[in-house]
């Protein structure tokens, strides 16, 4: 199997790219590349996800988690797409996650599956595998992708652009055809160069871009590589201004960034202020610590601001015995306690941090974006299911579901041929000065700090003008860094980055509505939610 010519090129292998590739590989007569600009195949954001995915609750009906779904998206869901997600997203996790590569979810004493409840969730639906079900769920999802004869991993492989005709071709008269990708550039780390990577069809599943904010739960690589490549590609992108903030991330030396998850207050967990003060009840008396994300989000901000807090406290040993707080959230106590805070006897300081993109690439209810032979799932996609705001643990389900269409789609298709390389050129190395790491780690955090002040939670016309003024500025200096320097992976993200960065600016600009996630306070002393 020649890796470089293939049918099917999967760029990402997190939960939306295996579970493309799981059912692709079931014709035999299809080759399958995945690659990941990861060492690990596992690496991504999927496997720190931490409370869980949606199935069927007892009591629970496709109805409600469908109502759940689109009063969380603040009237912003495609309220077709959520319904695809409710009757074939429980279903799913049966037949690929349980059956095929064998998740062990957890189960009660009597051995059925066990239900957590979530916030904004009007029934317990979520499964988990105690508070490290991302890594159960890729590494299940891994070693079954190892198992096909037909599935070609590569790691270590950033991919740097989308091959794309007319852009790529040598044909001048491919210019009078629709926009077609035909695979991707990809940066090999270990040998320095970068290879063409032809195929028939192309699925772009590269995740999430929490990175480009100061404050983040998501691990290195989750930069927006993909939707930057796809907009630069010509590709639709939408909602992109819909940034999730999770409220409730670690917030102590050294354990920065570390989720706090959202079953933490499904179990009975309290938001209290510094001096050990309820407050959500007061903005929220309907959900009160169970409200959706944003709203929880916001006001955390809002109290923080108001009051000069460095952070908020949230309380779960008020409400579980510390034997149960071990046994639910193993991960969460020893991670804590490792940094001095036991949170069987001790509230822990939390504060908002960027989380997930609810917007992206333009999809529709195949997963086909608006460039041919161009599919986007998972993170990177923007099928409309979330809307201004995404509901907890529905992410993984998105791209289980839609790596799974994306998939369906693609195996329909009669014929699928990877374009001759004679009709593609080479990639031609412009850059020769070797690339700085102290620069390109400045040029990053400059990113996510104005990502960070003017993007952020709460934005404001004055704000985001001056966001545009100062990522329009870095994005030229870095464009002269990224043509006269050689090629590494952290400098491909950081061109990617800067160009994400400024299609979040910009749709957040434009759009004066707050909705959801998206929230702006031009007008003085806005109420928080
Ligand atoms: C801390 C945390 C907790 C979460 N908890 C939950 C939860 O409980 N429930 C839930 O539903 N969701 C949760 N989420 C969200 C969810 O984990 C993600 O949205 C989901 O896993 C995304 O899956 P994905 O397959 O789209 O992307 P990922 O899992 O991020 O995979 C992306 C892949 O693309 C690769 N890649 C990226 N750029 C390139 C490039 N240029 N070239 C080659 N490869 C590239 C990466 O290496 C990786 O393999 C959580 C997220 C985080 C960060």
């Amino acid at each position: 199997m020649n890796p470089l010519q293939t049918d099917i090129l999967i760029i990402g292998s997190g939960i939306a790219g295996a579970s493309a590739a799981l059912r692709l590989a079931q014709d035999h007569q299809r080759q399958i590349t995945i690659i990941t600009r990861a060492a690990e195949p596992e690496e991504g954001n999927t496997r720190y996800a931490q409370g869980g995915i949606v199935r069927m609750g007892e009591d629970d009906s496709t109805d409600l988690l469908v109502e759940d779904i689109l009063a969380a998206g603040a009237g912003l869901c495609l309220p077709s797409a959520v319904r695809i997600l409710a009757d074939e997203g429980p279903e799913l996790v049966d037949e690929v996650l349980i059956d095929l590569a064998g998740v062990s979810f957890d189960r009660t004493s009597d051995g059925q599956l066990a239900y957590g409840r979530e916030a904004a969730h009007s029934r317990p639906r979520i499964l988990h595998v105690g508070d490290s079900t991302g890594s159960a769920i890729i590494q299940a999802l891994i070693a079954a992708l190892r198992r096909q004869p037909n599935i070609h991993i590569v790691t270590s492989a950033t991919a740097v652009d989308l091959i794309t005709f007319p852009h790529h071709a040598r044909d001048p008269l491919t210019v009078y055809k629709p926009i077609t990708c035909h695979g991707a550039y990809v940066f090999d780390q270990p040998n320095l160069n970068v290879r063409r990577y032809l195929a028939g069809a192309t699925i772009l599943a590269t995740g999430g871009l929490g990175r480009i904010y100061r404050h983040t739960t998501n691990p290195e690589g989750a930069r927006g590589d993909g939707l930057a490549m796809a907009y630069r590609a010509g590709a639709r992108v939408i909602n992109a201004e819909y940034i999730q903030f999770h409220p409730t991330v670690l917030t102590v030396t050294d354990g920065e960034g570390f989720l706090i998850s959202e079953a933490v207050r499904g179990e009975g967990g309290r938001l209290l202020t510094p001096d050990g003060r309820p407050f959500m009840g007061e903005y929220d008396p309907q959900w009160g610590d169970l409200a959706p994300r944003d709203v929880v989000a916001r006001v955390i901000h809002h109290q923080m601001i108001e009051h000069g807090y460095p952070h908020v406290l949230l309380d779960i040993h008020s409400a579980m015995s510390p034997e149960r707080i071990k046994a639910r959230f193993p991960t969460i106590f020893t991670r804590c306690m490792g940094l001095g805070i036991d949170i069987t006897r001790q509230p822990i300081p939390v504060v908002p941090a960027a989380h997930y993109a609810c917007g992206g690439v333009w999809t529709d209810e195949w997963g086909r974006t608006t460039i041919q032979n161009l599919y986007a799932v998972g993170e990177v996609a923007c099928t409309g299911v979330h809307g201004a705001n995404r509901l907890a643990s529905t992410s993984l389900l998105e791209g289980l579901v839609w790596g799974d269409r994306a998939a369906r789609d693609i195996k329909a298709l009669d014929s699928l041929v990877a374009v001759s390389p004679d009709e593609v050129p080479q990639w031609e190395e412009e850059g020769l000065e070797e690339a700085d790491p102290a620069l390109i780690r400045r040029d990053m955090r400059t990113i996510q700090h104005t990502m960070w002040h003017y993007v952020g939670l709460v934005r404001s016309a004055g704000r985001l003008a001056r966001a545009l003024r100062d990522l329009n500025h870095q994005e030229q200096t870095i464009d002269t860094f990224y043509q006269t320097t050689k090629l590494n992976d952290a400098l491909i993200g950081l061109r990617h980055s800067v160009q994400v960065a400024l299609i979040i600016a910009r749709a957040a600009l434009h759009n004066r509505v707050s909705r959801g996630c998206h929230y702006r306070d031009d007008r003085a002393g806005a109420a928080p939610i």
